[in-house]
């Protein structure tokens, strides 16, 4: 589903240039539920905007599902973004002049979908996720956990193969975080590969496979708590 060979990435600012990925090399079959941790600053953001085709990449081939990422107009880029992933932030990032339906219905509009359908199919998946009696209500007037809820309908109303979720429990205390990381692993359960950076040791816990990065590089990969590879020893060489 998802193939990274040997991933660099440089931010340049001036004269400046900060190698921030070193060589990423990650396989991520469809269905899997994955934690990416690290320090603040290990790259973890940039990892997942290159896999999520908001950023790009100076080095290495990035595949999904087979096609390779690189050099593809913007046009391109968006179409295949908007079919084939879903984006959940730490922040929600809802808009705040429309209610809770209109926001999950915006991804639909970018497909030019008509108002009427986009309203309906938002409307049928926050009924299927428990969520309709928020339908109406401003973003402020929900609670944290209410807003990453719709913020996490609207990621899917596109019906995404991929969700890619940057910090999503950042914001939220820990019963929140739980019933957020439950509704994740539901929806990982109906098929879709689901990637999130965390923080939190116990959230990561709650994934099939936990990946570190130090520095720009993945330093340890564990499925179920198995070790599948010791790459720290090839980082303290190179
Ligand atoms: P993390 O998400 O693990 O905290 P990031 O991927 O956001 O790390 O950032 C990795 C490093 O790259 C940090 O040192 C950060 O300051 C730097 N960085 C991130 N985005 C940019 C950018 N757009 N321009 C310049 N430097 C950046
Ligand atoms: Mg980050």
């Amino acid at each position: 589903m998802i193939s990274l060979k040997n991933i660099h990435k440089s931010y340049v600012t001036g004269t400046n240039s900060l190698h921030v990925l070193k060589g990423i090399n990650l396989e991520v079959a469809e269905g899997e539920l994955v934690a990416i941790m690290g320090s603040s600053g290990s790259g973890k953001s940039t990892l997942l905007n290159i896999i999520g085709m908001l950023d790009t990449y100076d080095e290495g081939d990035y595949r999904l599902e087979g096609q390779l990422i690189r050099n593809m107009s913007e046009k391109r880029v968006a179409r295949f973004r908007n079919s084939h992933i879903g984006f959940v932030f730490q922040s929600f990032n809802l808009i705040s002049f429309k209610n809770a339906m209109e926001n999950v219905a915006l991804p639909l509009y970018y497909r030019n979908i008509h108002r009427k359908k986009r309203n309906q199919v938002a409307m049928e998946l926050l009924e299927k996720m428990g969520l309709s009696e928020w339908a109406e209500h401003m973003p402020n007037e929900l609670s944290g956990g209410q807003q990453q809820r719709i913020a996490i309908a609207r990621a899917l109303v596109s019906r995404p193969k991929v969700i890619l979720a940057d910090e999503p429990t950042g914001a939220l205390d820990s019963q929140t975080s739980y019933e957020v990381m439950d509704l994740f692993r539901e929806i990982n359960q109906s098929g879709i590969t689901i990637l999130i950076v965390t923080h939190e040791n116990d959230i990561a816990h709650m994934t099939g496979r936990i990946i570190r990065l130090h520095d720009g590089d993945i330093v340890t990969d564990e499925i179920n708590g198995i070790r599948r590879k010791q790459p720290v020893l090839q980082t303290l060489t190179h």
